[in-house]
């Protein structure tokens, strides 16, 4: 069985979906592997080092992905791509599926099998392969790391002869997994930082990490069977933002996560909210690919408002710790290879009475078959 890894073409996606250390465990479960040439090259892992994991390199990147019989990519591909694809085959990727049905119907129609990374459930037994979790982490780091370069101010408190400089003061908004991770971070560089989320278990989360929860109380909130928040009613959001707002003009550096699986993002800080920050502070949103939680952060452009705040406008800050979003990315690529891998046959047989086979495969034999995205006519 070939699996074919192409490199990355989109704008500013620096990570690889195959690292040689993923490669050596699945050379040795069986699988020929195929990479285009640079594929690591981003993320700082070396084509030698890929060749000696038992990778051929190859030379006609359009033929390796018209043959293989698995294809690995991090971001979803081209309408020209997939039909490149050669039918049968089945296809492991983000694919942004709530947003992108042309592109599952393309899939359908090239009798692709398209498994979503995104849609990967997110149980303990799938936690090994949870894309969202293991880039969400690393982008709730990097969040931290990139806003405190930019505040010009020093996070821990620090007693000198010259005076006492003060903490920095970090409010996290949307407390999942991004959150808790920039939670962290931000206390471990010295920060004093508060946190809000409305799903009222993540409480206890950030007390543990030694943050303070801000109390905003928005009525019934909840949570959905699989741990994601609900959406909130427009009184609810504008209640929150009421009670976000003095915490943001007190904060030094605000990093928003909030998002609710498969909806746009919502609106948390307005830009009243940021006009009333203090100069010289500045907002990470982290929701901006999904609509963003900030009003006035641009996609790929920093922004410095009228009232001196900066909002970073980074859409994929995995990509700034490529190195290790790689390293975490392809390690759950790879655990879902092994977990359906039949080492009697060496092949990959899609059980379509697995849950997580249920929950990621999107298309199959020219269908899309995954409920969710499933119309009357495609299923
Ligand atoms: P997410 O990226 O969808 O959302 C990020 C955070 O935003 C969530 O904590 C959510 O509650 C919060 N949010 C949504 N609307 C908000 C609002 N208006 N104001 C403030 N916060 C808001 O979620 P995620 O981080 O990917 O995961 C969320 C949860 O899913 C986890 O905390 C966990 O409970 C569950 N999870 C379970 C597993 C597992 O069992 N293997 C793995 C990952 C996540």
């Amino acid at each position: 069985m070939i699996c074919y890894v192409p490199a990355e073409s989109s704008p500013g996606e620096l990570r690889a979906a195959l690292t040689p250390t993923t490669a050596a465990a699945l050379t040795k479960l069986g699988l020929t592997l195929q990479a285009q040439a640079g594929l690591g090259f981003a993320s700082r892992y070396a084509d030698a080092d890929y060749r000696e994991a038992g990778v051929e390199i190859v030379a006609d990147p359009a033929a390796a992905l018209a043959t293989a019989d698995l294809v690995l990519r991090v971001q979803k591909p081209t309408a020209d791509e997939i039909a490149a694809l050669k039918p049968g085959a089945v296809h492991l990727s983000f694919l942004d599926p709530f947003n992108e049905t042309e592109l599952l119907a393309k899939f359908a129609a090239a009798k692709v099998s398209a498994v979503s990374l995104e849609m990967i459930p997110r149980t303990t037994l799938a936690q090994k392969m949870d894309a969202l979790s293991s880039q969400a982490s690393l982008a709730g780091y990097a969040a931290v790391v990139q806003a405190a370069a930019r505040v010009r101010s020093a996070l821990p408190m620090m007693m000198t002869p010259a005076g006492t400089i003060m903490p920095c003061r970090v409010f996290v908004i949307g407390a999942g997994v991004a959150g808790l991770q920039a939670i962290a971070t931000a206390k471990r560089m010295g920060a004093r930082v508060e946190a809000f989320d409305t799903r009222p278990v993540v409480e206890e989360q950030v007390k543990s990490l030694g943050a303070r929860f801000v109390k905003i109380d928005l009525g019934d909130t909840g949570q959905t069977a699989g741990g994601y928040a609900q959406q909130l009613t427009p009184e609810q959001i504008a209640k929150q933002q009421a009670g976000m707002a003095k915490v943001c003009a007190q904060a030094d550096i605000v990093i928003t996560t909030a998002k609710v699986f498969g909806r746009k993002a919502p609106t948390l800080v307005t830009a009243a909210m940021v006009a009333g920050m203090k100069a010289g502070s500045v907002i990470v949103d982290l929701a901006l690919e999904t609509g963003g939680n900030v009003e006035g952060a641009v996609a790929r452009e920093d922004i410095t408002t009228p009232n001196g705040v900066t909002i970073l406008g980074h859409p994929l800050l995995e990509c700034t710790v490529a190195t290790h979003a790689t390293q975490v990315l392809a390690a759950n690529f790879a655990a879902w290879i092994t977990h359906f891998w039949d080492d009697e046959t060496k092949s990959l047989p899609l059980n379509r009475e697995d849950e997580i086979m249920q929950g990621s495969l999107i298309t199959h034999d020219g269908a899309i078959v995954h409920p969710r995205f499933a119309t009357p006519s495609s299923a």
